[in-house]
């Protein structure tokens, strides 16, 4: 008897002729993720198989499998030889200890096993019934499945529905290219981190800071989001620091106060399609939704994304109400950590009243105030890289 880790995928099942490709790349980043914890990974027709799992490790491997983009769901079952003898001891095994009702579902991808799903549905639950007397059998909506999955390679998996996890669903990190997030240290961008990796993009990030105005912490706040998103991104990020000082500097000296936030994001997006261009991301990702502030009204994204004249610029919450994000964002396990209360360069030389509806004419003339291509030139030149594991 052999205890496994069963991974199922998804959406690559609508890949027809690169579906091989998706198969790939999933099971090289399934190894690397749990490459730790020595476990083996195997390929079986339609699914992985990771046996070898220490068993004081388990939970730690599931959490990872949890975690990687492009798993559909996963179980951990009990692998045995295809036969009913051990199918019946293993089935009972599982179902000792449970009352209540239940139902048994059988998968028989070996058309060549003795009996068709049906009898082994039927047999098994027959013979559980008459071991387990707190046993009943609800064909409709039963509080247990027990799940027979026979395989082509003549070995079952046996599991019960509460051994069963959702994963992340969507593609493999990778699949969908490479992107570069704008990371703040809030609630918003890390969900939106990850929605991304969902759809399969590999994500750098970079994160303003206007130092010393904003501390030591704020920054060390951004590199622990980075850890705990490395998991989805395929183990590691790298990020891009970039100081924001002067030219906040200079906003605050000599324009218009309620222009601040409009000109710092002008000059942010104006860094980060630079950065793109020279390490090669397709998109720049952000955390903005529509409307949730003065800096997200369509007038302001307008306003903002002009300077951006090369990749697009992908925003996945932009439909997101605040409290889906949280609810992601507590999922992912980022919230405890963004709502640490250290400030964001957006926060520095604040407004009382920032525009909500700029106009691109009006942004301009603030703009030539200041000497904004040499500033945002000093700004990049200021940019360091850490790698995060
Ligand atoms: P978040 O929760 O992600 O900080 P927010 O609701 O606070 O978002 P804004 O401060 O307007 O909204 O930021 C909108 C988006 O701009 C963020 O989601 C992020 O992508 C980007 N951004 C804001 N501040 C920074 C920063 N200091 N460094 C990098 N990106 C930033
Ligand atoms: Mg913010």
């Amino acid at each position: 008897m052999n205890k496994v880790i069963l991974i199922r995928f998804g959406e690559i099942y609508l890949k027809g002729k690169n579906r091989k490709y998706f198969e790939n790349l999933l099971e090289n980043n399934i190894k690397n993720a749990l490459k730790p914890y020595n476990v083996e990974i195997n390929r079986i027709p339609g699914r992985y198989e990771v046996t070898n799992i220490v068993e004081d490790d388990l939970d730690i491997v599931l959490g990872q499998v949890g975690k990687i983009a492009g798993v559909y769901s996963y179980s951990v079952a009990i692998e045995v030889d295809s036969n009913m003898k051990t199918i019946k001891d293993v089935g009972l095994e599982l179902l000792h200890d449970y009352s209540g009702t239940m139902k048994v579902v059988t998968n028989r991808a070996d058309k060549t096993f003795e009996k068709n799903s049906m009898e082994v549905s039927r047999e098994i639950g027959g013979f559980l019934l008459s071991k387990n007397k707190n046993l009943s059998v609800d064909v409709h909506s039963p509080n247990l499945i027990l799940n027979i999955d026979i395989r082509e390679n003549k070995k079952t998996y046996i599991f019960s529905s509460d051994m069963t996890h959702l994963g992340m669903g969507g593609m493999p990190v990778s699949s969908s290219g490479r992107g570069l997030i704008l990371l703040s240290g809030g609630i918003d961008s890390p969900v939106a981190f990850y929605m991304m990796n969902k759809r399969g993009v590999k994500l750098h990030a970079i994160h303003f800071h206007s130092y010393p105005y904003t501390s030591v912490l704020a920054k060390e706040k951004v590199v622990e989001l980075s850890k705990i998103l490395s998991d989805y991104n395929g183990g590691e990020i790298v990020l891009y620091l970039c100081s924001m000082t002067k030219v906040q500097e200079a906003i605050h000296k000599n324009c218009t106060p309620d222009y601040m936030i409009t000109l710092l994001r002008r000059a942010m997006f104006t860094v980060a399609e630079r950065l793109a261009k020279e390490k090669q991301y397709q998109m720049i990702v952000t955390g903005e939704s529509l409307g949730q502030v003065a800096s997200q009204t369509i007038e302001s994204m307008t306003v903002v994304q002009n300077v951006v004249e090369s990749i697009p610029i992908i925003r996945p919450l932009v439909a997101f109400d605040k409290n889906e994000t949280i609810f992601i964002a507590r999922k992912i396990n980022t919230f405890e950590t963004s709502i640490k209360p250290y400030e964001d360069c957006c926060t520095v030389f604040l407004p009382d009243s920032p525009v909500t509806r700029p106009q691109l004419d009006k942004v301009l003339l603030e703009q030539n105030k200041i000497d904004f291509d040499a500033l945002v030139d000093e700004a990049y030149s200021s940019i360091e890289k850490i790698l995060i594991k």
